[in-house]
């Protein structure tokens, strides 16, 4: 496997307008941006000398902050595309016509098929429609976008419901996230979806995704699943054929952080992946490539014969490779085996 940069989150804001349970940000209006628009540019300018990623900004909720757009053209000037990570509550039609002319691609937060289910999640009355108000006006100017949903034990019931809602929409992929126990979400581990759960809904998933041929789906940051994948086409003699979305990393393998992808946090802070909890350094101190080249944790991610437990042994290892931040969430070691390995 390569290791190149394709996907960068890029939280430019830790403000945001929600509150939701799951934040791994623990984002707030109170909190204040950390980034100038040149350290942002600067940031950018380094990267490009060796990578063309798709950057995602993100946040916090990225529209918050005034030069986003500013942000994005310049992005874009050096080549590389730009994708918004947006809780939509802000994306009126004037905002979604000025998303059309800065940005290539949208993502979307909802985390259930009514607004008392994505509410609840998101702490706020009204965020749910206000969310799908979004999605409708950005299809209707001809924007992509991606739908994320955030799963635990309080939402789970409308996982099926979620995705028609997706579709329904026009999303052109959809995502179904497993959540990671950090920053607020921190406090949510007894909310998590349960182990035997966690297994029946990516066997769900899998039937599924062979048999929705429109929209894109992916549970995403549930490793195992692509072991699952696996060992569920074997077993029935299918050949399974991944699809890729022009803005992913392509699908390489389970978890991909610090492999092809990173992210950097509103103060700078650089971590394999945004659920991440230990950072590997700081722009602000010796810049991106020296520590995604040099840094102890990027190295660690790529060594995977150094993985701790059943992992160092797995033949998924190059398929899988588990949630590196829930190994370390739950065992103060990323090295170890993900808690949620079914194998
Ligand atoms: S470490 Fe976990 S949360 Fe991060 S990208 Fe990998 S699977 Fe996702
Ligand atoms: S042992 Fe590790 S690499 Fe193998 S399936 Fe489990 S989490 Fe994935």
């Amino acid at each position: 496997m390569e290791f190149s940069l394709k996907w960068l989150a890029f939280e430019i804001t830790p403000r945001c307008n929600l509150n939701c349970i799951h934040c791994r940000t623990s984002a707030s209006m109170n909190l204040k941006d950390k980034l100038s628009f040149s350290d942002i540019t600067n940031v950018i300018d380094e990267i490009s000398n060796e990578f063309k990623p798709v950057v995602v900004l993100t946040g916090g909720e990225p529209l918050l902050r005034k030069d986003v757009f500013d942000i994005a053209d310049y992005i874009k000037s050096k080549g590389m595309r730009v994708g918004l990570a947006t809780n939509g509550t802000l994306v009126d039609e004037r905002m979604a016509l000025k998303i059309k002319e800065h940005v290539d691609i949208v993502s979307l937060s909802l985390d259930g098929s009514r607004a008392q289910v994505h509410d609840d999640f998101r702490n706020v009355k009204g965020a749910f429609d206000a969310t799908v108000r979004a999605a409708k006006i950005l299809k209707e100017i001809g924007v992509d976008f991606i739908i994320n949903s955030s799963f635990t034990k309080r939402n789970q019931h409308d996982i099926e419901n979620t995705y028609r809602l997706a579709k329904s929409l026009g999303a052109k992929a959809w995502y179904m996230f497993m959540i990671v126990p950090t920053g607020r979400a921190k406090e949510l581990r007894d909310e998590l979806i349960d182990k035997e759960d966690y297994y029946k809904i990516l066997k769900w998933h899998f039937e599924l995704e062979l048999k929705e041929k429109e929209m894109l789906v992916r549970p995403t940051c549930a490793p195992e699943y692509y072991a699952l994948v696996d060992i569920e086409s074997r077993k029935r003699g299918i050949e399974f054929k991944r699809r890729t979305l022009k803005f992913s990393t392509g699908g390489a393998k389970g978890c991909v952080a610090g492999q092809l992808i990173a992210f950097i946090g509103y103060d700078g802070e650089v971590k394999p992946c945004s659920y991440f909890l230990r950072s590997a350094g700081n722009v602000l101190e010796s810049g991106f490539l020296k520590i995604w080249h040099e840094s102890k944790i990027f190295k660690d991610m790529r060594d995977f014969g150094s993985y701790n437990d059943k992992c160092a042994h797995c033949r998924y290892i190059n398929v899988c490779g588990g949630c590196r931040a829930r190994a370390d969430a739950y065992y103060g070691d990323y090295m170890a085996i993900d808690p949620y390995c079914f194998l």
